[in-house]
């Protein structure tokens, strides 16, 4: 006897990266320019908060919501980010990453078959985690021509009589959008007058360039009662691994995912929570350093893949570029198959943020600036073989 799978577990499709990345791991020689995570290690004075916690010999639980320091700091931290302050001891909770705190949000809101909203291409695991909260999930593609950014008529036609939540995640992985003051207020506009719970994913909002300020959600006046704000610190300090996210929101909806947290998760790690104090307290120059790499390989990735003919908007957050890759007559599946076969450079293809993510592929810059410069020739080369190809063919 095989033991039967839930049907909405097996009904999930296998996420289109990991597909990829099995046969990436298989090869040698190849520079990766997919990967979602920064290049730097942790900044060293993080680490050593971490060395230190294990030293002093702090390894038990913490408080189910996180330890009260931390929750301080992320009050503080999210204060200045966004104006708009949270009661530590009951507004926030500290979770394993923001993975967890997208999980433990949508199970603790959404009853079988109430709609999530969300803009496409997006981060892989959005659809999926409303499929196992019994939700139903939505995608409403965004476009080239819009820099990806979510257009208030395209979220209002998209809200139905089941419609509970909109999911944002902006700056935006895999397309880099951001939204500015203006757009941002049009799509609070039209939660408020549906009356929709936000859930914004703002993992990468520290990672801006040109001096953009981001601007959040829920700083729209009446916006924060019914925000679930989620972040983390994997992406701006660098520490992936050390699996610490963190939601805000009024105290009923943290109860409220206390309770799942509590039963499946019971609390993050400790020695992480004391090494996230450390980067939220004193990272801000460590942070600071690596978004300055991050500006100058942008730049740099941008302006070469233009030249070579792949049309690129200049993304203002997170780390990855976008380029269109219709002009070499290949799919996004197979741009990126070939590209990696022929050239040994890993792009991630845009399909696998969703169907409206073809015709492009994710190239990630968290990758030191040697190697972008190497992969960047080896994909100028990719697209003038595939133009010779094309004229040869059309010639004959
Ligand atoms: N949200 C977005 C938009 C991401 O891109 C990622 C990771 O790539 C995550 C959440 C997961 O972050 P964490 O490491 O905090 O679980």
């Amino acid at each position: 006897m095989s033991i039967p799978i839930a049907d909405h577990v097996r009904d999930i499709p296998k996420s289109g990266i990991r597909d990829f990345f099995e046969i990436v791991q298989s090869m040698a020689d190849v520079i990766s320019l997919g990967i979602g995570e920064p290049d730097f290690v942790t900044p060293w004075h993080i680490r050593e908060a971490a060395i230190y916690s294990l030293e002093k010999g702090r390894t038990g639980y913490t408080s189910n919501l996180g330890l009260p320091r931390l929750r301080r700091a992320i009050s503080d931290t999210v204060q200045r980010a966004t104006g708009v302050q949270y009661d530590p001891l009951r507004e926030v909770l500290v979770s394993v990453g923001v993975s967890e705190a997208i999980d433990v949000a949508l199970r603790a809101i959404l009853n079988p078959g109430d709609e999530v909203l969300y803009h496409e291409p997006c981060y892989v695991s959005y659809s999926p985690s409303v499929a196992l909260a019994f939700g139903t999930a939505r995608a409403i593609p965004t476009r080239a021509e819009d820099h990806f950014s979510l257009r208030a008529d395209a979220l209002e036609a998209a809200v139905g009589p089941r419609t509970k939540a909109v999911m944002l995640n902006f700056p935006t992985n895999p397309t880099g959008a951001t939204m500015d003051r203006a757009q941002i207020e049009a799509i609070a506009g039209v939660c408020i007058r549906h009356n929709l719970a936000v859930l914004t994913d703002e993992i990468y909002s520290e990672l801006t360039y040109d001096d953009r300020e981001h601007f959040s959600i829920v700083s729209v006046p009446g916006m924060k009662e019914r925000t679930i704000y989620l972040h983390g610190l994997s992406k701006a300090y660098a520490m992936t691994g050390f699996r610490i996210g963190y939601a805000c929101g009024p105290n009923s909806i943290i109860e409220a995912m206390m309770k799942i947290h509590q039963y499946s998760i019971l609390c993050a790690p400790i020695m992480s929570q004391d090494a996230a104090v450390e980067a939220l307290e004193r990272g801000e120059p460590s942070m600071l350093r690596m978004r300055r790499e991050y500006a100058l390989r942008r730049n740099y990735v941008v302006s070469a893949l233009n030249e070579m003919g792949l049309d690129c908007f200049m993304p203002r957050g997170a780390f990855y570029v976008f380029p269109k890759i219709t002009s070499t007559g290949l799919t996004s599946q197979e741009f990126s198959l070939r590209l990696l076969h022929e050239k040994r450079v890993a792009v991630v293809p845009g399909t696998a943020f969703g169907a409206s993510g073809e015709g492009h592929v994710r190239c990630s810059y968290a990758t030191g600036l040697e190697q972008i410069k190497i992969a960047m020739q080896r994909i100028g080369e990719f697209c003038v073989e595939l133009r010779a190809d094309q004229q040869a063919r059309t010639a004959a």
